[in-house]
């Protein structure tokens, strides 16, 4: 991969409407073993753990999922000593279906692991597991845009904002700008993986190119192509907006590309 533009800085920003106060300097991540620790006792002591399943999905706000990931794909903690913890809760607080998914999302990961292991240098295939390669190709400039949160969907920007200043985007964030690049952009998916490799605090081969596998269309997925209705899922999710605006996501660009195949350049509204 020789096209990755060059790593945008993170400046640690996170966004001030998370429930639990933070500096706007500091980064909510704290590396190495004893802040993981911290962050899983504070998480499974707290009723957070209750209502996981319906606040799950939400895009921006620091106890709607666990935020686990990175001190896992770290190794600063392991997930036996997650699973003692969850089922401390679940003895303190009761157990119910959101505790459950936590569970179930960690065995994703768990999924996701043994995958990679089965798979090999497979995993980095453009066309996966399937037969056929995908009708995608590389266009640097649209990478770009996607990469910098410069395309015409503000959605998408956001997110893309929101993962180069943090090193960090929600699970349905990452769907959308992968669906985004795959389907709307018919850019090589591999290469948006190459990118979040690059930007993710917590990076992890197997989930990472396991689940731009998925999204790329190449994957182990029953149910084929995963491309996301961006407008409804915006409607669902952000109804008014407040994830986009505080990302600044809206951009000037209309058109997904500035030249046409000609070289002319587009005509903007
Ligand atoms: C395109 C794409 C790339 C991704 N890349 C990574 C990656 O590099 N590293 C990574 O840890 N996760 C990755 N994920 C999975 C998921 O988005 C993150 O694990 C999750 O958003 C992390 O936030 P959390 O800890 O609050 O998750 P929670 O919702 O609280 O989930 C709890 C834990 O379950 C595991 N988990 C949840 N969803 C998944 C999933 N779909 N696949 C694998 N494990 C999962 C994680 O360990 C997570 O910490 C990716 C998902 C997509 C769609």
């Amino acid at each position: 991969m020789t096209h990755l533009p060059p790593l945008v800085t993170r400046q640690h920003a996170w966004p001030v409407t998370l429930e639990k106060p933070l500096s706007n300097q500091q980064s909510p991540f704290k590396g190495g073993e004893s802040s993981g620790l911290a962050h899983i006792k504070e998480y499974f002591t707290s009723q957070h753990p209750q209502t996981y399943k319906e606040t799950r999905n939400a895009l921006d706000t620091w106890h709607h999922s666990t935020k686990l990931s990175p001190w896992l794909a770290q190794g600063s903690v392991s997930v036996r000593f997650v699973l003692d913890e969850l089922i401390k809760h679940e003895q303190q607080f009761g157990a119910n279906e959101s505790t459950y998914w936590i569970f179930f999302e960690l065995l994703w990961r768990e999924y996701f692991h043994w995958n990679a292991l089965k798979l090999g240098t497979t995993l980095f295939n453009f066309s996966g597991i399937k037969e056929r390669k995908p009708l995608t190709s590389f266009y640097p400039q649209r990478f770009r845009a996607w990469c910098e949160g410069n395309t015409p969907n503000a959605a998408v920007n956001a997110c893309m904002k929101q993962l180069n200043a943090t090193g960090y985007l929600s699970n349905r964030g990452r769907q959308w700008v992968a669906s985004y690049l795959v389907n709307e952009m018919r850019i090589d998916w591999r290469y948006g993986a190459a990118y979040f490799e690059q930007q993710l605090l917590d990076y992890d081969v197997a989930s990472n190119w396991g689940n731009w596998q998925y999204l790329g269309g190449v994957g182990a997925d029953p149910r084929g192509l995963r491309h996301f209705n961006l407008e409804k899922q915006v409607q669902m999710y952000d109804p008014d907006s407040e994830f986009i605006k505080r990302w600044a996501g809206k951009s000037q660009m209309t058109h997904l590309d500035t030249v046409d195949a000609a070289d002319w350049p587009i005509m903007r509204h």
